[in-house]
């Protein structure tokens, strides 16, 4: 029995936070002694596996996000950057307003989805100089790069610098950047056609990865298979190199091969001369995370078996933003959204049997299966022990990943969208309205303006 009103907080609009508040719904949705709030700084949840497709133009960009407010029944909602947690007083402070108003929220629970940020290592400017694939933004503004370099070069009489515009270098052979290569790759030769002075040689799409294999975490076979249809498809993979630096116009790579790593010479130093460099080698939990009182372990707040954080025991944590080592492999969770879907429905499992005076569960998840599209309307998959790849696994892929969209409209635009692109070309329109993302600066306040 719940003997007085108890307010859950969310914090984080991704597949953790939105996933969590939707089960906690279907427990709480008659009982009106619990309030669920969300805050998140997007008014949407990002569908990630799709973002690539984004970049690359197959995919219109409203259609991969889906409002938040959509899919809340009973929860209150706040757009808003969270400014600071403290979990003595049970508060968090948030900033919204373009008038910088701070309003703080009082929770009796708290549920940390904050997720994670691109993770540069510390390379000096990488951050500044660098795109990403993380956010809707740096989709946005990818693409457009992309169609300014194809516009810049076509008119372009220095061969040298030609090729350097045309030069498109990825960074990290994980899950985002292979897929990104193979989207990328599609879009500029498929693009190629409306410009005339651009020939096929010109063009070159480069993966560089610092170990000798892509898609850790994949099967073997099928990390073979793609790097073979990658290099069909006339993508560059450049293994055991080891990105040193990127001036903007130029990479320093550096060879770290076993037999390189061994020798007692220098270190076989490379370049490429390219305007684009995409860096997908990484993520970290978010850096309010890493400022907070929460316990970390590389960025990650430390959580038990029952997601909670040991010194706070009503702070949950879960997806990206957590740290928590899987008995089974001895390994951190992967930051993946199948690890934060199966954590938003232990967390508000463990939230009702708290507040109900039930048995909490511990958070058990073993991967369902790994997808990647690689381009030209292939893929890899393995699905229940099956090991798939080419066109089969694409199918699959698209099948999966649309039944996962939570609203039937983005589903049916994203079809449409599929469709259209089997037919048409992709737009190569660019549009100057988007900019990079300047974080922004709030004032601090001398004072909470508004207790809710
Ligand atoms: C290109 C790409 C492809 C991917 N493909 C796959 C795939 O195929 N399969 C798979 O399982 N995983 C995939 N992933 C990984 C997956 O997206 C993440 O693991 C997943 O999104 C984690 O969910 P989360 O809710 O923990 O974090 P997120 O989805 O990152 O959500 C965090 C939320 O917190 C909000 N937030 C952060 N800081 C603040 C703040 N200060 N104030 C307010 N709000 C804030 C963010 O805006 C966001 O809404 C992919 C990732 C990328 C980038």
């Amino acid at each position: 029995m719940v003997e007085e009103k108890k307010r859950i907080l969310i914090l984080g609009g991704g597949f953790a936070g939105v996933g969590c508040m939707r089960t906690l719904e279907s427990y709480f949705m008659h009982d009106n002694d619990i309030e669920i709030v969300l805050v998140s700084e997007d008014n949407f949840l990002l569908f990630t596996p799709m973002l690539p497709q984004v970049a690359s133009g197959m995919i219109e960009t409203r259609h991969i996000v889906i409002p938040i407010r959509t899919l809340c029944k009973k929860t209150k909602f706040y757009e808003a950057q969270i400014k600071n947690i403290d979990p003595y007083g049970k508060v968090v402070t948030l900033t919204g307003t373009n008038e910088r108003r701070g309003i703080s929220i009082h929770y009796d629970f708290l549920v940390l989805a904050l997720g994670s940020q691109t993770n540069f290592f510390g390379i000096e400017k990488m951050e500044e100089r660098a795109y990403s694939m993380k956010t809707l933004n740096d989709a946005v503004v990818l693409r457009n790069r992309v169609i300014d370099m194809l516009e810049q070069a076509e008119n372009e009489n220095n061969p040298i610098l030609k090729k350097s515009l045309l030069t498109f270098v990825i960074v990290g052979a994980g899950f985002a950047g292979i897929e990104t290569a193979g989207e990328l790759n599609d879009f500029v030769r498929d693009a190629k056609k409306y410009y005339p002075h651009i020939k096929k040689e010109d063009i070159r799409v480069i993966v560089l990865e610092a170990v000798s294999f892509i898609l850790p975490g994949f099967n073997e076979k099928l990390a073979s298979f793609t790097l073979e249809k990658l290099m069909q498809h006339g993508i560059e993979v450049k293994l055991n190199k080891k990105l040193s630096s990127f001036s903007g116009s130029e990479v320093i790579i550096e060879d770290v091969s076993e037999l390189n790593k061994n020798s007692t010479n220098q270190p076989v130093i490379g370049s490429i001369l390219t305007r684009t460099l995409i860096w997908t080698a990484g993520v970290t939990p978010v850096d309010i995370i890493k400022k907070s009182v929460f316990k970390t372990n590389r960025g990650g707040i430390v959580v038990n078996e029952f997601l909670e954080t040991p010194d706070f025991p009503e702070v949950f944590a879960l997806g990206d933003c957590c740290y928590l080592v899987n008995p089974q492999t001895s390994k951190p969770y992967p930051p993946t959204a199948q690890s934060a879907e199966a954590g938003a429905k232990t967390v508000a499992y463990n939230l009702q049997a708290v507040i109900k005076n039930k048995q909490k569960k511990k958070f058990e998840f073993s991967s369902r299966g790994q997808m990647a599209i690689i381009g030209k309307r292939s893929a890899i998959a393995t699905i229940f022990g099956l090991h798939l790849h080419g066109y089969i696994a694409w199918w699959i892929w698209r099948t999966v990943y649309l039944s996962k969209i939570p609203k039937l409209d983005k589903r049916v635009r994203i079809f449409l969208d599929w469709t259209i692109d089997l037919f048409f070309d992709r737009d190569i329109s660019r549009l100057k309205i988007f900019t990079r993302e300047v974080p922004m600066e709030f004032k601090e306040l001398d004072e909470v303006d508004d207790v809710w």
